[in-house]
């Protein structure tokens, strides 16, 4: 593991900590994880912040935090949804999940269900886990780990904060940040022209295109979070903040399918320019400008 990607973990573990503190932990949390025991260790360790009635979170030492690091507090729930001989997280899994989340916790003031191989739900599984995730009951916080975020609807990821433990792929170039900040105050622009010279920076490098649409994939997502009523502060928090002011969700939805179609065609080598002015043409028209 790399220094870098150690600290970023590191920020993570304490990002759980001080939001479970400032009593505003989000209700869903997705945690990305290529390997799922570490997905699962961080889970866990949420789970346990939020049961932890000590002071220094988790202290290690209430009752509670005794219980859940021994992997038997009553109100903590891991599941990996398996029914029968599906290998799927099954749908009928996640509506026992729903029938229990509505019973009170045992002993703690919060219930806590940690999903297990999201990446293993099918569309059927995640729709009935967003009925849920719309709605929660006060106490009910729902974690899901899974390999990827990219295995998830749209939908369940605007109801979610993501926690992602991948490594190197998240970290960006400081000329990477800039790109996202010059392209996302260039859509929002009355200057017809201001989306066509932004795209300029991309010129003769799909590659570098491709990184920048991936991270505005992320704003655009976080953006969606925002607008779910979520806050907290995201990796680009200014151009999050844009988007979300600016736009509908509907318009936000429809950027993410445009940045999708374009990395893909980048993934099939296409040729520069026509991307570009695809580019150009399509953004501005998801927003219906
Ligand atoms: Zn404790």
């Amino acid at each position: 593991m790399t220094n870098e990607i150690q600290t970023k973990t590191e920020l993570m573990y304490s990002q759980v900590v001080s939001s479970v503190k400032q009593g505003n932990f989000p209700h869903g949390v997705l945690v990305e994880c290529q390997n799922t025991v570490d997905g699962e260790d961080f889970a866990r360790f949420i789970a346990n912040t939020l049961v932890c009635t000590g002071d220094n979170k988790p202290c290690s030492v209430c009752s509670d935090c005794i219980k859940a690091q021994g992997k038997g507090h009553p109100d903590i729930f891991i599941t990996d949804g398996i029914k029968g001989k599906s290998k799927n997280f099954t749908v009928d899994a996640i509506r026992e999940i729903r029938d229990d989340a509505f019973v009170v916790p045992n002993e703690s003031d919060k219930k806590i269900y940690i999903l297990k191989n999201g990446h293993n739900m099918n569309e059927q599984a995640q729709n009935a886990i967003l009925k849920i995730l719309e709605e929660p009951p006060s106490y009910v916080y729902f974690i899901i780990v899974t390999e990827s975020k990219s295995t998830m609807l749209e939908t369940v990821l605007s109801r979610v904060q993501v926690f992602s433990l991948l490594g190197n792929e998240d970290a960006f170039t400081d000329k990477e940040a800039q790109a996202v900040g010059g392209m996302v105050k260039a859509l929002l622009s009355v200057n017809e022209l201001a989306l066509m010279e932004q795209t300029a920076v991309f010129q003769k490098n799909n590659q570098f295109a491709k990184s920048v649409l991936v991270l505005l994939t992320e704003v655009f997502r976080d953006a969606l979070v925002k607008k779910s009523g979520f806050t907290r502060n995201f990796r680009f928090n200014d151009e999050t903040n844009l988007i979300c002011n600016n736009l509908t969700a509907k318009a936000i939805l429809q950027l993410i399918s445009i940045c999708n179609e374009l990395i893909e065609s980048i993934d099939r080598n296409c040729n520069n320019n026509l991307l570009l002015v695809r580019m150009c043409y399509e953004l501005k028209r998801a927003i219906g400008r």
